[in-house]
């Protein structure tokens, strides 16, 4: 297995990860409910996409009914 030859330093560890910092979420605004989502993502609360809805929204599943 290969093994380093030299340790990391401190300084250049901390400078490689100067660049790992994480980028914050740029939402758009619903243009049918108004709230904010991610872009190119189905409404979280009104479940349209592209002016339609293709997602019902409000409608809980109960996945642990015992219908059987
Ligand atoms: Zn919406």
């Amino acid at each position: 297995m290969a093994v380093p030859q030299n340790k990391v330093s401190k300084s250049r560890r901390d400078m490689r990860r100067s660049h790992h910092a994480l980028s914050g979420a740029n939402p758009n605004e619903c243009p049918n409910c108004g709230e904010l989502k991610r872009p190119h993502h189905v409404c979280p609360s009104c479940g349209h996409y592209a002016d339609r809805e293709v997602v019902a929204a409000g409608t809980e599943i109960d996945l642990d009914d015992d219908a059987a």
